[in-house]
């Protein structure tokens, strides 16, 4: 089984209960709409034409399509700065602070682990005070390195249909939520496919993982 490296994660203690892995960005912190303020700020703009970014960031300038690695450059320079632009997604923090009564919370972000302070601290700041795991490695392995053979409850949570689909891939039994803060990216996004809720936001997301919880192991 994977392992995942010490310096990807914080202190791991996961209790003899059920699990919530849960993504960061467009699930608990506001991401597209920080980013789009943060290009304009640079000089740049993100129009939602389709669900990626990569295509869909011009410069402002002269309306000339920006290149991937400029793109790269951007969200590299976003993700330092972070904490001066990203806001919680709504009711996240009451959400899961409910859930914690019942789970264990474990946030499993894909984003580089050297920008990991500086998200530990931003997130800490809004009272989500669980641990993450930063990986760009793939999420279906590093939740069923989490979970092993535990028979406890199970849930998953991101706006991504590939690392749902990863998830579902390694842990079957996963309850797989769609969640994506952005209205505009969520009104681009393809169908998440079989077997994967889409919520409308977090009490829809809170009333489905309750629902979940409280069914008997298989
Ligand atoms: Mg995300």
């Amino acid at each position: 089984m994977m392992r995942i490296p010490d310096a990807e994660h914080d202190d791991l203690h996961l209790g003899d209960r059920a699990l919530i892995v849960c993504d960061i960005d467009e699930v608990v912190l506001e991401f597209v709409a920080p980013f789009q303020a943060y290009l304009i700020h640079n000089g740049y703009e993100l129009r939602p034409r389709s669900f990626r970014l990569t295509g869909n960031v011009f410069a402002l300038e002269d309306g000339s399509e920006t290149a991937q690695a400029e793109v790269d450059r951007l969200l590299e320079a976003f993700f330092a700065e972070q904490d001066g632009w990203q806001t919680p997604v709504e009711a996240a923090a009451d959400s899961l602070a409910r859930l914690a009564d019942r789970a264990d919370v474990v946030f499993l972000t894909a984003m580089p682990p050297r920008h990991r302070a500086i998200r530990r601290e931003l997130l800490s700041r809004h009272g989500f005070d669980y641990p993450m795991i930063a990986t760009e490695a793939a999420k279906g392995p590093a939740v069923r390195a989490l979970h092993g053979e535990r028979k406890h409850p199970l849930a998953f949570i991101d706006d991504i249909f590939i690392n749902l689909h990863s998830v579902r891939a390694h842990v079957s039994q996963t309850l797989l939520i769609n969640l994506m803060a952005n209205e505009s990216f969520r009104a681009l996004a393809p169908h998440p496919g079989e077997g994967v809720e889409i919520a409308t936001g977090w009490a829809h997301a809170e009333t489905l993982i309750s629902a979940h919880l409280d069914r008997p192991a298989a």
